[in-house]
């Protein structure tokens, strides 16, 4: 008998996969975790019923979520990841040879155990010695570092339950007050075409704290809408005045100079999100 994966992406609205195995499914101390094995997107994390990352389209994601920001900053030498326990954003961040450390700060050990376990490609950088593990609550992880990191990634579930306190005014002031003095922050933040409030709630937020806000935008199949929002928050740096001719080659599938720009141009019904 066929199996098919349901995943609500809003109230009305849902995605379906067919699927070939059922890798593992368990209840976590914190969220229902499977890992699953499909038909067209390959082996996929989801966590309380939501897609979370995909073989197939995960490059897009990883890649604009760290070298948007890796490349504004001149230098970045220590990273910070809240939630991304599956790995990807810390596999970008460790192409850039500035970096020296990359800490994970991810709340649920069990999903860094499991994407090591099922999905090495994603997860393949975690064992680096410069990358380095805390399991626990990004708020509070957050909240007990000052003046310490050059770049913060926020590659958090969706702003309920256990990531709702990482969306919003109160973790952007910490996250503030954690970056060293030209940092930058950047938090994947929903998708404008379904949660158009939420987008725009956040980038105020953001921007009541960052001297420089900038929203950008990526296609990424799986995810709700199939056009995803990042926001950037930066103490010194504007991410769209960087001189892309002299970023460097990197591996990428997705990122490039060019795309470094143009994911900045911003459709009208977004622009208007944002004014
Ligand atoms: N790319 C994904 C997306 O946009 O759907 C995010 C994937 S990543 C696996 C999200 C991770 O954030 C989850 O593993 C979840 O456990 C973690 N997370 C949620 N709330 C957290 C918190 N308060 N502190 C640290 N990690 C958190």
């Amino acid at each position: 008998m066929e199996m098919w994966l349901k995943e609500m992406q809003i109230d009305g609205a849902a995605m379906t996969y067919k699927v070939k195995e059922t890798l593992v499914r368990k209840k976590t101390q914190y969220q229902d975790l499977a890992i699953v094995d499909t038909d067209v997107f390959g082996r996929m994390l989801v966590l309380d019923g939501i897609v979370q990352t995909t073989i197939k389209d995960e490059f897009v994601y990883h890649e604009m979520i760290s070298h948007i920001p890796l490349f504004t900053h001149p230098n970045p030498k220590k990273v910070l990841v809240v939630g991304g326990g599956d790995g990807g954003a810390i596999r970008e961040i460790l192409k850039h040879p500035s970096v020296e450390k990359a800490v994970l700060c991810e709340i649920d050990g069990d999903v860094i155990d499991e994407c090591k376990k099922y999905l090495p490609e994603i997860s393949c950088a975690l064992d680096d010695p410069r990358c380095e593990i805390f399991v626990g609550d990004g708020i509070q992880y957050v909240k007990e570092h000052k003046n310490e990191f050059d770049v913060i990634i926020v590659d958090s579930t969706d702003p309920f339950s256990i990531a709702e306190g990482l969306f919003g005014g109160n973790f952007y002031k910490d996250i503030y007050n954690a970056l060293t003095e030209d940092g930058i922050f950047i938090a994947q933040t929903e998708t404008p075409f379904y949660l158009p409030d939420t987008v725009k709630k956040v980038h105020n937020d953001a921007k009541a704290i960052f001297p420089i806000t900038k929203l950008f935008m990526a296609a990424i199949p799986t995810y709700p809408g199939g056009y995803w929002s990042f926001t950037i928050g930066s103490k010194k740096y504007d991410p769209t005045e960087v001189d892309t001719t002299k970023i460097p080659e990197i591996d990428t599938k997705y990122y490039t100079r060019e795309i470094h720009k143009a994911c900045f141009v911003l459709p009208r019904y977004i622009q208007e999100l944002v004014k």
